[in-house]
């Protein structure tokens, strides 16, 4: 089998979701598996609303994401294919040129809403004598444009939806361009999977009606049928589907949040699959366990607190190789044995601050009982410390005081960090080192 083609193609007219990450996923992911391509196709065909600022975000995302694209196109620079493939459609009668105003389409709308006839265009245009067309042109009205369907029922097997039919004689012959000139998304998105050899659609459901639609638009162009996958769609805990809207759910709002990218990741691409969710830190694992015929049909609900959970347990799980240039960002000295002492208590990576401040101070010691602290400080074992000295240092100040336990721990571990939480104390204890463990024991901040 030749090499999948695959692309993931946004809108740049505002901040890419978690859900947009699901289809990017897939896309990027699948590609990787199977040793193909991964295009990034803007669908920036509508001037006034695409911004290069977005374009560059969703660039950023993928990136961030681990996954940057193949090759990047943009549909704003081809319009010249659309145009000669709008061209061949009207030459042989698919394309159709429409005079209706919004107003005229709405009245007969409700007409025959109210006759019980389905809503649906009524080819009016195509009627259309020669010399009514030249009055209307004369009248300075504009034709859009629409692609005439054929009335059957249009069936394809879908990677995850299985066998799939759409009775296309219950939809209204879709524009492709209007009055200005413009054009919708589903021709140029047609025109450019020919164009690309695009092997693999994979989208979210909500573009089922246009798939079917869109196989009679490449038919008509005289090209072969992709493979498509129409996987489920995220929505919320509350049952709400994303917007652009929903800005802490925005890529950016993830990352600037403090996630890490495999959590995202793991979460768009398993919630609604065959797959228990859970942290996978490797892509190339993830996109193993990609399987379309078990993606759930059902939409696929989602806990944002799910996200939390997730990078916790990638982050207790993380390699120090994995954080060293983020660590050395944050401060040059902090090592391996550091990050080992306290990855099992953060939720976010940049939560090492705290703890670094926890190292290397200031601390405010919290010492209740002056004088168990100095009974403990007297059996101090000498330097160097490393990861035995908590243990033997315990031992000493049970053996001299007899307090053991919680009451033994406790007060070492607030006279030590301030905080009745932490890291283990046999591993912080050495990072804190003899000369600021002693000063902190003695009351004073360190
Ligand atoms: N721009 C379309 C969207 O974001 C692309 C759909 C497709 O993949 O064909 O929904």
């Amino acid at each position: 089998m030749s090499k999948p083609i695959v692309r993931f193609a946004p809108s740049p007219t505002g901040h890419i979701h978690i859900g947009n990450t699901r289809v990017a996923l897939l896309n990027a992911l699948y590609a990787r598996r199977e040793g193909g391509t991964f295009i990034l196709r803007f669908d920036d065909t509508d001037l006034a609303r695409s911004k290069q600022e977005y374009a560059d975000s969703i660039e950023t995302d993928l990136r961030w994401l681990g996954i940057p694209p193949d090759a990047i196109v943009r549909q704003s620079e081809r319009f010249a294919l659309y145009d000669a493939a709008a061209e061949r459609l009207k030459a042989s009668g698919r394309l159709y040129a429409c005079y209706e105003t919004p107003e005229e389409l709405e009245f007969r709308r409700k007409r025959q809403l109210a006759r019980g006839l389905p809503p649906i265009y009524d080819r009016a245009a195509l009627k259309l004598t020669d010399e009514e067309r030249k009055t209307l042109h004369e009248e300075g009205r504009k034709p859009h444009w629409r692609f005439r369907l054929d009335h059957v029922n249009v069936a394809w097997d879908d990677l995850v939806r299985g066998h799939c039919h759409v009775d296309c004689g219950s939809l209204s012959d879709p524009v492709l361009v209007r009055e200005d000139g413009t054009y919708l998304y589903t021709l140029p998105s047609v025109v450019d999977d020919i164009d690309l050899k695009i092997t693999h659609v994979i989208r979210g459901e909500d573009h089922v009606t246009n798939t079917a639609v869109q196989i009679q638009i490449f038919e008509a162009l005289g090209a072969p049928l992709p493979t498509f996958a129409h996987h489920s769609l995220l929505i919320t805990a509350s049952g709400e589907g994303l917007s652009k809207r929903l800005g802490h759910l925005s890529v950016k709002g993830l990352r600037d949040a403090g996630l890490e990218p495999q959590a995202v990741a793991s979460l768009a691409v398993l919630v609604g699959s065959a797959e228990a969710v859970r942290p996978v830190a490797d892509l190339d694992e993830l996109a193993g366990l990609i399987d379309f015929s078990h993606i759930s049909r059902a939409p696929a609900k989602f806990d944002e607190s799910e996200l939390d959970h997730l990078n916790a347990r990638l982050i207790h799980e993380m390699p120090y190789e994995a954080v060293r240039a983020r660590l050395s960002d944050i401060d040059a000295d902090l090592g391996e044995s550091f990050w080992n002492a306290v990855r099992g208590n953060l939720t976010k990576v940049r939560d090492v601050v705290e703890w670094a401040r926890v190292v290397r101070g200031p601390v405010t010691p919290v010492i209740e009982d002056k004088a168990f602290i100095a009974a403990a400080m007297d059996v101090l074992p000498p330097a160097p410390w490393d990861a035995t000295t908590w243990k033997a240092w315990t031992e000493a100040v049970k053996a001299k005081t007899g307090v053991k336990g919680k009451a033994l721990f406790m007060p070492l571990r607030l006279a030590l960090t301030g905080l009745e939480h932490g890291p283990e104390l046999g591993a912080l204890l050495p990072l804190i080192g003899p000369e600021r463990a002693k000063t902190r024991l003695s009351g004073q901040a360190a």
